[in-house]
């Protein structure tokens, strides 16, 4: 096995092509806009506007509600409906803060206006919460939190996931090919926090475009290394990724600052360069919308707050009526049932797929070949482990290492007997993991 790359893991086919070569459209919204108050890992941010209020674009409409937290901007000027519940990708209705478009994108002052050369860590940081930016790989982790570790001293890698490993998505590839200095200069920030760090930028093997374009802009920062890995999902996935470029090791346990590492997605990186450099909050997302179903693919940046449909429309609906509609990749993503909800900062893809094997097969026993062990990245048993799991037996479900699991569902794609075994591994882990959290 290479310095670059890790045990187990799947290659999937890949569906990129449908939209890889799209260039990034700048996304208009419809009328109303709905920015849930939860759309990060920590507590709700708090509304700060009121009903019949105009707003700018980038204006402020929601605080932190603490320090694991993020604020919310306004994506579009207009007036503030109010707070009501709204459905979200998870299926739940939660409050959201309704905006009205008024279709002038009249923009607020900046966030910040330092320049980048007087301004402290303390600064920068400051700056990061303040722009409401968190994880954009999925985790939704604030950014603000992850640059503050217990030991800065001990942080010795910034890595950059530019693996996009997830099936069919396509956003970080375009953002690696359409905006390569704000991606640098951004990590150039982020690796300056730290006085023994040096920046990393993974990129799959397959993007060779992407690492030879971000090799030649990186050529003056000798504390800066692009990384070719191998292309193998989920090779993107923070433990996985952190062994391969690293050769460290974390569990469950651990934080990736606790290896001395800080990991950030390419989205959020460019949005601390965004945020430190050009005084803007982070208010847009690049959507990935794709798939077999859908007429024309496309890559958007879409102010947060848009209703999922308005993107379908805009790709040009459905070629052929789908059998599952994901909101993210097919591995990791949610099935949506409406497309009645908001994209959030950790949105990613619309995908649309004529075909839904999960229903579409049904499960049977388990015949013992195997083959979830051989593709478990975090070497379990997953099919001892989902029995645990469907028998709620917890100790045994703990004992074989339930809590290790990342929710790949490399083990679910291999299964020849179709057994959901992601799906009850990922069950029993969030019961788990919330009685720890009690
Ligand atoms: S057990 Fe978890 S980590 Fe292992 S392959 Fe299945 S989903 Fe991935
Ligand atoms: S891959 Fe499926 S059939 Fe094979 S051992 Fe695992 S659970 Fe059993």
């Amino acid at each position: 096995m290479g310095r670059n790359t890790f045990k187990g893991g799947i290659h999937p086919y890949d569906g990129k092509d449908l939209s890889k070569d799209k260039p990034i459209e700048s996304f208009k919204p419809g009328k109303l806009l709905y920015y849930p108050l939860s759309q990060h890992i920590g507590a709700p941010a708090k509304a700060i506007v009121n009903k019949d209020d105009r707003v700018l674009r980038g204006q402020m409409i929601a605080e932190a509600g603490g320090f694991v937290s993020a604020p919310i901007y306004a994506s579009v000027s207009g007036v503030i409906k109010g707070i009501e519940k709204h459905r979200v990708v998870s299926g739940d209705m939660v409050d959201c803060i309704v905006l009205e478009n008024d279709e002038k994108y009249e923009e607020a002052e900046p966030i910040n206006t330092a320049k980048l050369e007087d301004m402290s860590r303390d600064d920068i940081i400051g700056v990061v919460g303040k722009a409401g930016i968190i994880g954009m790989g999925g985790a939704g982790f604030p950014t603000h939190v992850k640059l503050s570790p217990k030991d800065s001293d001990a942080i010795e890698y910034v890595i950059v996931n530019c693996a996009e490993c997830e099936p069919y998505l396509t956003s970080d590839y375009r953002k690696m090919l359409e905006e390569p200095d704000k991606l640098i200069k951004g990590l150039s920030i982020e690796v300056s926090l730290f006085k023994n760090a040096k920046g990393i930028l993974a990129v799959e093997d397959n993007k060779m475009d992407c690492v030879e374009l971000i090799t030649e802009k990186a050529k003056e920062y000798s504390n800066i290394e692009v990384l070719p890995l191998k292309t193998k999902y989920p090779q993107g996935s923070e433990r996985q990724l952190i062994y391969a470029c690293t050769k460290r090791k974390i569990n469950s346990k651990m934080l990736p600052a606790d290896a001395g590492c800080v990991v950030n997605n390419v989205d959020t990186v460019i949005s601390i360069y965004k945020a430190v450099v050009e005084g803007k909050p982070l208010m847009d997302r690049i959507v990935t919308v794709t798939g077999d179903a859908i007429n024309n693919p496309k890559n958007f940046e879409v102010p947060v707050g848009t209703i999922y449909s308005e993107l379908l429309e805009a790709a040009g609906g459905f070629k052929t009526e789908p059998k599952k509609v994901i909101s993210g990749g097919p591995m990791m993503g949610m099935a949506l049932f409406t497309l009645d909800v908001p994209v959030t900062k950790a949105s990613s893809a619309l995908l649309c797929m004529t075909k839904d094997d999960v229903s579409e097969f049904k499960q049977t026993q388990c015949i013992n070949c195997g083959r979830c062990a051989q593709v478990c990245p975090s070497r379990l048993l997953p099919g001892f482990v989902a029995d645990y799991a469907d028998a709620y037996d917890e100790e045994m479900f703990l004992k074989y290492g339930g809590l290790e699991c990342v929710e790949c569902g490399s083990c679910s794609y291999v299964c020849p007997a179709r057994k959901h075994l992601a799906q009850s591994i990922k069950s029993m882990r969030k019961i788990q993991l919330a009685k720890k959290k009690k």
